[in-house]
């Protein structure tokens, strides 16, 4: 992993070493493979590189984007757009390395790809002259930037090539831009409630999934029930806020909620519908409790369950010594750093892998896409046995293996998923 890899030799710059190249790595060096066979797995197969000049408000503003095709030997290259300040190119070929992973381990015929633009909300208010935050004005923004990339990627929604769907910073309403455009409802998934080709339960479907993983951990491994449980969250957006509803409804007591503007905490546990209710009017959780939680403080809290439900690398070599949660359900993306891992590990931290924690959005997102042509609807309950099937069958293999290896869960889940990739590539590619 010293050298570089022929992308990195192209593009001029070393990715950063991740979690799941190091894995990757590991499981294909344990597999046998030649070190080009498992570059040829890690890295993604196309990059595209995206100026986006938005029209708005009789301006025109320009952000730039990028998609990684990271894998489609297993089906279509799936999996969402994030928009958002911090994106690079290295993160979006590591969500979609990640989707790769995700796809193959639940058993979904899609591959692995995703989009990230870069929108610095600041400058789109400077330049277009708004002072005071405006969160419809934002919406109105990210709904423009979605319409010109599905503009600009034609080509591949058009043949199904590439399958987006909602990651931060997007949800339904941006998916019903992209569909605007395609008028095929295969070709994007996350479609709102009652369009051409949506489904019940999508909008739900990830917080839903990290829900039942949650229950697993605390259950299987924790041995504690929910209703005696202690749980801190970072994040409440479309996947924090779902989990946390769930988990409430089943007596978990979540202390601490994060946002990106602040944290509300009370140790007797959080009303989660009181906060849900709380963020649709005042968009952050920050203000809901007199008493304040830093994002470092959350991190840090002594509960049975840490989520974090928001961005990447949140728990670092810096930090990983200050959790001191028995478990840790990554809901979102990769939110342990590659150099954390083995500090959690030694202290023995059990750590649900986000390729099966947060699977239950592309598990519904199959569902939506296979199902895109029927104008029978499937019920809600139904697409969301779906996923508990999935994770739960994800999760079973994974403990058992675990337990037989002594390997963690994350390490035994993207050995199964690069197996599968492995050999739907060979089958295919005779790689
Ligand atoms: P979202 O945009 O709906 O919500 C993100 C939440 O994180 C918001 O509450 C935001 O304030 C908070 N946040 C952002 N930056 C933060 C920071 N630096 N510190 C603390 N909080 C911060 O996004 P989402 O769809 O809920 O996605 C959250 C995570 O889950 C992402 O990692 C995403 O890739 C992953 N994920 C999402 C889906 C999906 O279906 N939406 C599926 C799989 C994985």
């Amino acid at each position: 992993m010293d050298v570089f890899s022929e992308s990195e030799v192209l593009i001029g710059s070393k990715e950063p070493l991740t979690r799941s190249m190091f894995l990757m790595h590991r499981a294909g060096d344990r597999m046998g493979l030649e070190k080009s066979i498992i570059s040829d797995i890690v890295d993604p197969q196309q990059l595209v590189v995206l100026r986006l000049p938005v029209k708005f408000w009789g301006k025109i503003f320009v952000v730039w984007g990028c998609i990684s095709l990271h894998n489609n030997a297993r089906g279509p290259y799936k999996g969402g757009i994030r928009l958002s300040p911090d994106v690079s190119l290295w993160e979006t070929v590591e969500l979609s390395r990640l989707m790769t992973l995700k796809t193959a381990i639940s058993d979904i015929e899609f591959g692995g790809g995703k989009s990230g633009i870069r929108l610095n909300i600041d400058d789109a208010y400077g330049l277009l002259g708004k002072k005071e935050r405006d969160t419809e004005f934002e919406k109105a923004l990210g709904m423009a930037i979605c319409e010109e990339f599905a503009g600009q990627a034609r080509k591949y929604l058009d043949d199904l090539i590439y399958v987006p769907a909602p990651d931060m910073g997007t949800g339904p309403d941006e998916m019903a831009c992209i569909f605007n455009q395609t008028l095929n409802p295969a070709s994007v998934t996350g479609k709102p409630e009652g369009i051409h080709g949506w489904l019940p339960g999508r909008k739900e479907s990830t917080g839903y999934g990290c829900f039942r993983s949650t229950l697993r951990l605390m259950q299987d491994i924790l041995n504690i029930s929910p209703s005696d449980s202690t749980v801190a969250l970072q994040g409440f957006g479309n996947v924090g806020s779902h989990v946390a509803l769930y988990l409430a409804e089943k007596g978990a007591k979540i202390v601490a909620v994060t946002d990106y503007y602040g944290g509300a905490y009370d140790k007797k546990g959080l009303h989660i519908h009181g906060l849900d209710r709380y963020v649709k009017e005042n968009g952050t959780v920050k203000g809901f409790t007199s008493e304040e939680i830093t994002q470092e403080q959350l991190l840090s809290l002594d509960v049975d369950v840490l989520i974090p439900a928001a961005v990447e690398n949140v728990i670092r070599k810096d930090n990983a010594h200050t959790v001191r949660a028995a478990g840790i359900v990554e809901a979102a993306n990769a939110p342990i750093a590659y150099d954390a891992m083995d500090i959690l590990e030694d202290k023995g931290t059990k750590i649900l892998p986000d390729i099966v924690a947060n699977s239950g959005g592309v598990i519904a997102s199959m569902e939506e896409y296979s199902r895109s042509l029927s104008a029978i609807k499937i019920e809600k309950k139904d697409v969301l046995k779906v996923i508990d099937d999935k994770i739960n069958n994800s999760l079973d293999a994974v403990f058992t293996e675990s337990e037989k290896t002594g390997k963690s869960f994350s390490e035994v889940a993207v050995h199964f998923a690069l197996r599968r990739v492995y050999d739907a590539m060979k089958k295919r590619w005779h790689i």
